[in-house]
């Protein structure tokens, strides 16, 4: 990747935290776990989920309202409607909300409403869509394609950062393979090249890697146990009811155990969980994970 000149790493400390909003950010000591829906349904439906995630380690909420879908049949998204909504729990519970982009014309509307802007799977390797993110300023959550290598899914970084935006997040989601069990498998492999290779904070979404929501809360704590940043992961108040993607969802019960659930691995690794707005903690020193992160990615920085 000798072309990979702004994401690369400049020495094997070399760690980039982007911040989300003025309390919440992702690369640093903390873990970043954001909960949501698939998309925005209505505003019932997301008061019902900030409000039960505002009190657990779930920091930014997620929901879209410009939907990929694979049939043009499939509800699309809520749209402006469904920006006011993130706007408003964004407002009354201090989270910050991301929400993908489809299009470029979409991208001034949505600055107004969003925290960040989620770049879809499907969109990885849209060369103007990359270029207009990397124009503005605005935080850019980058999804990994369908069957993205990862040097083509850090090239897509790369031609955001080169357009001026230094503020992008990689997420690993699973990749194409020739099983249906899953819907995707989730390459934790790339999780660890990625943060061997690059500065660039990596999120692991194992909600559309597993497509059953059964496998992702042990696939989540896999990924922060390899080294993820945080986790982006599909919940709903009434997951059967969810208009797509309703077989990953977990309940909002499932959403807050699972966060939960992190704290030891995230203490073994020196890092924490932080609800929304408190002082992070760490509930164990920092052990060998620290001195382990160091030495395990001293070979790599060639890449
Ligand atoms: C999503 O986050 O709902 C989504 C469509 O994800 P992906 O682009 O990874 O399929
Ligand atoms: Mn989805």
């Amino acid at each position: 990747m000798k072309d990979a000149t702004l994401t690369r790493k400049a020495d094997p400390d070399h760690r980039s935290a982007i911040a989300l909003s003025e309390t919440v950010s992702v690369g640093g000591e903390t873990l970043l776990i954001v909960g949501g829906p698939c998309a925005v349904e209505s505003a019932a439906q997301m008061e019902q989920v900030a409000q039960h995630l505002s009190s657990t380690p779930v920091q930014a909420l997620r929901g879209g309202v410009f939907k990929p879908r694979t049939s043009p049949y499939a509800f699309q998204g809520m749209g402006e409607a469904g920006l006011q909504i993130l706007a408003d729990v964004r407002q009354r519970f201090a989270m910050p909300v991301i929400s993908e982009v489809m299009a470029i014309d979409q991208i001034e509307l949505m600055a107004d409403y969003v925290d960040v802007l989620q770049m879809g799977s499907r969109n990885m390797q849209n060369f103007d869509l990359l270029k207009a993110l990397g124009r503005t300023t605005k935080p850019v959550l980058l999804k990994r394609g369908l069957a993205a290598t990862l040097e083509e899914f850090v090239m897509a970084a790369e031609y955001i950062l080169s357009h001026g935006n230094p503020n992008v997040v990689l997420c690993e989601r699973g990749i194409r393979s020739f099983d249906t069990y899953t819907r995707n498998v989730l390459d934790l492999g790339a999780v660890v090249a990625l943060k061997q290779i690059t500065h660039l904070p990596v999120l692991v979404d194992p909600s559309h890697a597993a497509g059953k929501r059964e496998l992702v809360p042990a696939l989540a704590r896999a990924a922060i146990a390899a080294g993820a940043d945080g986790l982006i992961v599909e919940c709903h108040p009434i997951p059967d009811e969810s208009v797509s993607d309703a077989r990953q969802a977990l309940t909002l019960e499932e959403m807050a155990a699972l966060a939960h659930s992190l704290a030891p691995i995230a203490a073994a690794l020196g890092r924490c969980l932080e609800p929304a707005g408190t002082a992070c903690e760490p509930e164990l020193e920092a052990v060998s994970g620290a001195i382990l992160f160091q030495g395990d990615s001293a070979n790599a920085i060639v890449a």
